[in-house]
């Protein structure tokens, strides 16, 4: 069956009063963005419904798979159309849908008649026996249940009738847009990619930061990141990727204090300088990827040192995942696979082979002192160096 419109189901929940609008014009602006690659479509609200409807062709495959890719939706279902308000005319309809979905298998079926236009004659009620009635007698193998039908059909009478019957899973969350932005540190791992899409799923906008250091680390670990970064965008929309030059800061480190502390005060240093970045770009928080315990920069000791040194909140959406559940998300939502590619990262290249797992915040605050004669301008040049890549699926 060719599909020319498509009802899309999202969830209410949060969405009372003004709200409500714009939750609605939010998301209904998420899909127009998200499927005007596949074809030209219209996107409506009616009585707390989205419609969408093909103006052309379009492939099938192409266009759900967007859709399932706009946090918001709960449900997509594939309805076809009937413009002739009559039961005679749904009745019609409603046969020659089932005849094309479902042919004359054996199954059990509902009716579910729902009657916005009260200008229709027939009560809900009356059309479900009524339409039931004809389906027996049009389908020998067909046989009623109530309770749990195989195929519940859909009936919808408005200013046109809309029918259908399946439901096609949607991402779920709320539309990006509807709970401000915050700012990702990006790394090339499994983590934070996951992280990115977990907090852009309850609506919140993402702006990305990398921490690069050349000539230690590759232009292809960078375009990794660029990389993970675009997957990213699929979900949550465009992602303006700021790629931090960290060589000089990491040096100054490696240099000046104990090394067993390196990545806890390069990771304060991160912080410091994703939330700089974060305040200049009206992000209200920072996202990392960091999950308790997972290496020795993630115990509860480190995550203190590290969270220590930001004034907005720092959301960690993997921090209670075991490894494995964070894997299967990325392999999800695609990141995975570009994840795995084997190019270094500036933290691995300055590890120590003992780091702390236990730091003790004020003996990190005096091996940073070491660093207060240079630290500064080097902060400050970082950040005015600073390159913004723009990052669209
Ligand atoms: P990931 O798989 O996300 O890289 P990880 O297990 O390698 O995480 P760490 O290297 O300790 O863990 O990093 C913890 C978090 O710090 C990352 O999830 C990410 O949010 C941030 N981070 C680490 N390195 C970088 C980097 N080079 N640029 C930006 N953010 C980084
Ligand atoms: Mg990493």
């Amino acid at each position: 069956m060719e599909y020319k419109a498509f009802l899309i189901k999202y969830a209410e929940i949060g969405t009372k009063g003004k709200n409500r609008y714009v939750f609605e014009d939010i998301l209904c602006k998420r899909i127009k963005e998200h499927v005007e690659s596949i074809g030209d479509f219209s996107v409506r609200r009616e009585y707390g419904r989205i419609f969408l409807e093909a103006e052309g062709n379009y492939d099938y495959e192409d266009l759900i798979a967007e859709l399932r890719k706009v946090f918001g939706i709960i449900g997509i279902c594939p309805i076809v159309v009937e413009d002739t308000v009559q039961f005679d005319a749904i009745r019609e309809k409603a046969i020659a849908y089932m005849k094309e979905c479902y042919g004359d298998q054996k199954l059990t079926f509902k009716v579910n008649a729902r009657r916005a236009n009260k200008a229709f004659p027939m009560q809900s009620m009356e059309l479900n026996a009524e339409i039931g009635h004809y389906l027996l007698e049009a389908f020998l193998n067909y046989s009623v249940d109530v309770h749990k039908p195989d195929v519940l059909l859909n009936i919808e009478i408005r200013d046109r009738v809309y029918l259908y019957s399946a439901t096609i899973k949607g991402a779920g969350g709320l539309p990006v847009g509807t709970n401000g932005k915050a700012m990702l540190l990006l790394s090339g791992g499994i983590d934070s990619p996951v992280a990115g899409y977990m907090i852009a799923k309850r609506g919140v906008e993402l702006e990305a930061v990398y921490f690069n250091a050349p000539p230690y680390t590759s232009e292809r670990a960078k375009q990794k990141v660029i990389d993970l970064a675009r997957i990213v965008s699929g979900y949550s929309g465009r992602i303006r990727l700021h790629i931090v030059n960290f060589t000089d800061i990491q040096l100054a480190i490696y240099e000046k204090c104990p090394h067993e502390e390196l990545t806890i005060i390069m990771r304060r240093y991160m912080m410091r300088i994703a939330e700089q970045l974060a305040k200049q770009n009206d992000c209200q928080a920072l996202i990392t990827g960091e999950s308790i315990g997972q290496v020795a920069s993630q115990t509860m000791q480190s995550l203190t040192c590290t969270n220590e040194v930001c004034t907005i909140p720092v959301f960690r959406p993997c921090i209670g995942m075991d490894k494995q559940e964070i894997i299967d998300i990325s392999e999800e939502i695609d990141t995975y696979e570009t994840s795995i590619l084997p190019y270094e990262d500036c933290c691995t290249i300055f590890v120590a082979k003992h780091p702390v797992t236990k730091p003790i915040l004020d003996v990190i605050k005096r091996s940073e002192e070491k660093l207060t004669d240079e630290i500064e301008d080097m902060l400050r040049k970082a950040i005015d160096t600073v390159e913004v890549v723009i990052v669209e699926a």
